[in-house]
């Protein structure tokens, strides 16, 4: 089901959780534990993260050789894996670092297939070894363009001109911060960019993690005066250990 319409039949709070895949070599059973431990809380819909890979060279006797690297891989196979293994609604992210739309409208396709209804769009962090994000040639800047390409295609429109092009149906999360995008001027630019991605289709937010409930309530309001009405949901990281007044971490309690 579409999160939209999870979000527009909840008569109670709904919850999700964000996974990652496991480390390149790691086993996927990793993941089915966690899920097994978290599953008779019964997560309306579950997010996988998508990791852009990055690039190290290696010199050998003089040659230089350009090695792709990604540490966390298989996101589209995690999501269709726990969709069979659970019948639990999952949300692959799709970023524009290291696609270009070509590769994207193909990804789309893929997803599509795979009866995937949902995606969360996100421009994706610089690589590790770069100080801002450089898009691919012929890919996207910004997320709203994606969102952009998602939402032509969700009516028939793809790259090239074809007759008849088969609407897909994806629900479109985009990412919001209440405390402001690290690279924005300011919290406004921010919120306007944020519309922006709404306008382009997104049809809702989810928010980066934020631990103070009044930045996210003052967040919600300012989106709001500006015409954002979609649903926005907060991210939360559940705090896994506590500090002791000396500052060291303390277990809670079972
Ligand atoms: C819930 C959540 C999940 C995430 N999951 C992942 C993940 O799976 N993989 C991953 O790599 N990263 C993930 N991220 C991190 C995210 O990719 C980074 O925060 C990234 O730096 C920005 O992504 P975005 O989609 O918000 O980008 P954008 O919406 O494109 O915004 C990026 C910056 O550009 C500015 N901007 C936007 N449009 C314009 C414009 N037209 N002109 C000038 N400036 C503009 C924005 O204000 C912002 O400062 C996640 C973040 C969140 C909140």
């Amino acid at each position: 089901m579409q999160v939209i319409n999870v979000l527009k039949k909840a008569d109670k709070p709904v919850f999700s959780l964000e996974i990652t895949p496991p480390e390149k070599g790691k086993s996927i059973q990793g993941i089915f534990d966690t899920i097994d431990m978290f599953k008779e809380f019964k997560p309306h819909f579950i997010n996988v993260t998508y990791h852009q890979q990055k690039v190290v060279y290696t010199e050998k006797k003089g040659i230089i050789k350009k090695i792709p690297k990604r540490k966390n891989v298989g996101t589209v196979g995690i999501c269709s894996a726990i969709k069979h293994k659970y019948g639990i609604e999952t949300v692959p992210h799709l970023i524009c670092g290291g696609f270009n739309k070509y590769d994207t409208e193909d990804a789309l396709i893929d997803l599509n297939f795979l009866g995937m209804e949902n995606l969360l769009i996100l421009r994706g962090d610089p690589r590790p070894e770069e100080k801002e994000f450089i898009p691919e040639k012929e890919g996207y800047k910004y997320a709203s363009q994606l969102v952009k390409q998602v939402s032509d295609m969700n009516q028939g429109k793809y790259l090239e001109e074809l007759n008849n092009g088969h609407p897909t149906h994806f629900c479109i999360g985009v990412a919001g911060y209440p405390e402001k995008h690290w690279e924005a001027p300011n919290m406004e630019q921010d919120l306007l960019n944020l519309k922006n991605k709404v306008d382009q289709g997104a049809d809702y937010v989810i928010t980066q993690m934020c631990f103070k409930v009044n930045k996210f309530k003052e967040f919600v309001k300012k989106a709001r005066d500006i015409g954002i009405t979609v649903p926005i949901i907060p991210g939360i990281k559940p705090f896994t250990i506590r500090l002791s007044p000396e500052r060291k971490p303390a277990k809670f309690p079972e």
